[in-house]
């Protein structure tokens, strides 16, 4: 928390991690940490990887291959390439496929019990749940994956058309359910060119001005200081605390983020420690870390 811009010394041991890793993430979110070789089977369900569908081989229902897979046991077949995905297991050459085996790993799991798959296996995308390209729609429209739920979308279905230059998506079905986004998106549209430098110093300097020192505490205010100290330590909580509620704003509108957006995410106790059970954290926080040590580098 505090000690992220309290470290003034730069580490380059750091700094060169930070580079290594944010080329390792930027391989990951092509990749998915796959490799050609290896079936991913044996290292369970992954936080993140390629994945594929065989519309040739005969499949019971829905099923996920793996990179590996896709070059060997699905050579020449006819594939849905899915781009990444979170949290499945490797399906290929499991029950799902009519005695057809996996020539990578034998004797898998007869399930995976625990993927859960959507509408994308199918060959089927967006809202409007159509193939792509759709052979009845002749409007040429672009296709954005959602970084929450990796759906993939026309621009037109939306509910708010991409700007021309975005880093990452979060589409209207998203941010109805991570609402919490919608503080950080207004923070991001009223402050264009919004980066980590900007958002350091607006902290510090509102946590000045507020005149706030742990030994004001007293008894009978305490539950006031603490709601004023929460919104002093977690981004969030002032964000909240500055725009208000922001549902009427922001209903079924898709959020396009600048570069960088990532590292404008509180990472404060409160928000790491009621984030870290869930998927959000996964999503959003993955790159936790890398925003630790950017802002250390300030
Ligand atoms: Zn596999
Ligand atoms: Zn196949
Ligand atoms: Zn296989
Ligand atoms: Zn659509
Ligand atoms: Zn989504
Ligand atoms: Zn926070």
């Amino acid at each position: 928390m505090s000690d992220c811009h309290d470290d003034e010394d730069i580490i380059t041991v750091e700094d060169a991690v930070y580079e290594m890793d944010a080329q390792v993430e930027e391989s990951i979110a092509i990749l998915g940490a796959s490799d050609s070789d290896n079936c991913t089977y044996s290292m369970g369900y992954m936080e993140r990887q390629a994945l594929f569908a065989c519309k040739t081989c005969d499949l019971k229902s829905d099923a996920g291959i793996c990179y590996a897979c896709s070059l060997t046991c699905h050579h020449e077949h006819d594939l849905i390439e899915l781009y990444t995905k979170r949290n499945i297991r490797c399906d290929c050459g499991n029950s799902k496929f009519n005695g057809f085996e996996c020539s990578l790993i034998k004797n898998k799991d007869l399930l995976n019990e625990k993927n859960a798959y959507n509408h994308n296996y199918k060959g089927l995308y967006c809202i409007c749940d159509r193939p792509y390209p759709d052979p009845e729609v002749e409007i040429e429209d672009e296709m954005i994956q959602c970084v929450a739920c990796e759906d993939w979308y026309h621009s037109r279905h939306l509910g708010s058309l991409p700007p021309a230059e975005f880093h990452e998506m979060v589409c209207y079905l998203c941010v109805a359910k991570y609402n919490f986004l919608q503080y950080y998106y207004n923070d991001q549209v009223n402050t264009p060119d919004i980066d980590v430098v900007s958002v350091d110093k607006e902290k510090e300097s509102k946590i000045t001005d507020s005149h706030f020192s742990p030994s004001d505490i007293l008894t009978n205010e305490e539950k006031q200081n603490k709601i004023k100290k929460n919104e002093e330590m977690c981004r969030l909580e002032k964000l909240k605390h500055q725009f208000g509620n922001l549902s009427n704003l922001y209903k079924n509108v898709s959020f396009y983020w600048n570069d960088g957006w990532r590292s404008s995410l509180c990472n404060c106790a409160m928000c790491l420690v009621t984030k870290s059970l869930s998927l959000v954290c996964k999503i959003f926080y993955v790159a936790f870390l890398q925003i630790r040590l950017s802002k250390r580098k300030m």
